[in-house]
């Protein structure tokens, strides 16, 4: 008995987007096509207004919009809600996409993510967006690598996963010094530990950075140095979310902001 040829059965797939830092002119286009054909929208706290509005302009059937993050003052979304939802939507034939802030795979849980949905049988398609320590990067003006200081950039986050031991920064600190830039994701709560632990084996003088909102209008930003580092963010008053860059590639910002900039926030 042979009937017409079956069309393969494609196993459920879900996206997880990189929204970039906030522009949605730095969304990828294929970011913008998934994420304006989703049913199912999960979006991030870190994903700008900006970026949502381009994702839905124009659409005559919106998706059902998810916001899985910490606004409204709510508390954050807990991460297994979140697997969980993914999912069961997965699951039951919509389109889902989760729409993350930068880059979905450069902290901010994506691995988790993609291995919950794994987990269940689901094919994951992840598309890349422009992390913020790189959009912190394009805002001072100064590249993570100038072979004149840096042969390389180590990628740290300031929080260490609930109960673990954070990052060892005496070690980080002494790699560093052997000419690699430091970005630093989710440092802002930790910043006087980090300046401490970096101390014992870098400079006081080496030129620090402070990227409040990278990408966005409200971007603010902080040069200074190493030994001032948490006293002059506390001043400025900058807090979350933030990159904060350490490394002798910032000396090309000093040069150009020659007017004292130094511990000070700074235009464009
Ligand atoms: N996947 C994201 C990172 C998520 S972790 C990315 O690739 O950018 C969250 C941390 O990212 C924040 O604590 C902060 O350190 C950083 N971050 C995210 N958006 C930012 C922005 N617009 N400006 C500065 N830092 C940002």
């Amino acid at each position: 008995m042979s009937g017409p040829p079956r069309r393969p059965v494609r196993p459920p797939s879900c996206a997880l987007v990189g929204a970039g830092p906030g522009d949605p002119e730095l969304l990828t286009l294929k970011a913008l096509r998934l994420a304006r054909r989703a049913t199912v929208l999960l979006v991030d706290d870190l994903v700008s207004d900006a970026v949502l509005a381009a994702v839905l302009r124009g659409r005559t059937k919106p998706p059902r919009v998810v916001h899985v993050g910490k606004r409204g003052g709510c508390r954050s979304t807990p991460q297994a809600f979140i697997e969980r939802l993914m999912v069961k939507e997965t699951l039951a034939g919509e389109r889902v996409v989760r729409l993350k802030g930068g880059d979905p795979f450069i902290f901010g849980r994506g691995g988790e993510e993609a291995q919950a949905l794994r987990a269940q049988g689901i094919e994951v398609e992840v598309v890349n967006g422009i992390t913020s320590g790189l959009a912190a990067a394009t805002a001072l003006g100064v590249p993570w690598t100038h072979r004149q200081h840096a042969q390389g950039v180590m990628l740290v986050t300031g929080h260490a996963q609930d109960g673990a031991a954070g990052p060892d920064w005496a070690v980080l600190g002494a790699a560093a010094a052997q000419g690699l830039t430091l970005v630093i994701y989710m440092g802002m709560a930790r910043l006087a530990a980090v300046q401490q632990g970096l101390s014992t084996a870098m400079r006081a003088t080496t030129p620090a950075a402070v990227v409040q909102h990278a990408g966005l209008p409200q971007e603010r930003r902080l040069l200074t140095t190493l030994g001032r580092l948490a006293v002059d963010a506390r001043a400025a008053g900058l807090g979350s979310p933030a990159i904060v860059v350490i490394g002798d590639v910032l000396q090309g910002v000093a040069a150009a902001h020659q007017t004292g900039a130094v511990g000070t926030l700074f235009a464009a």
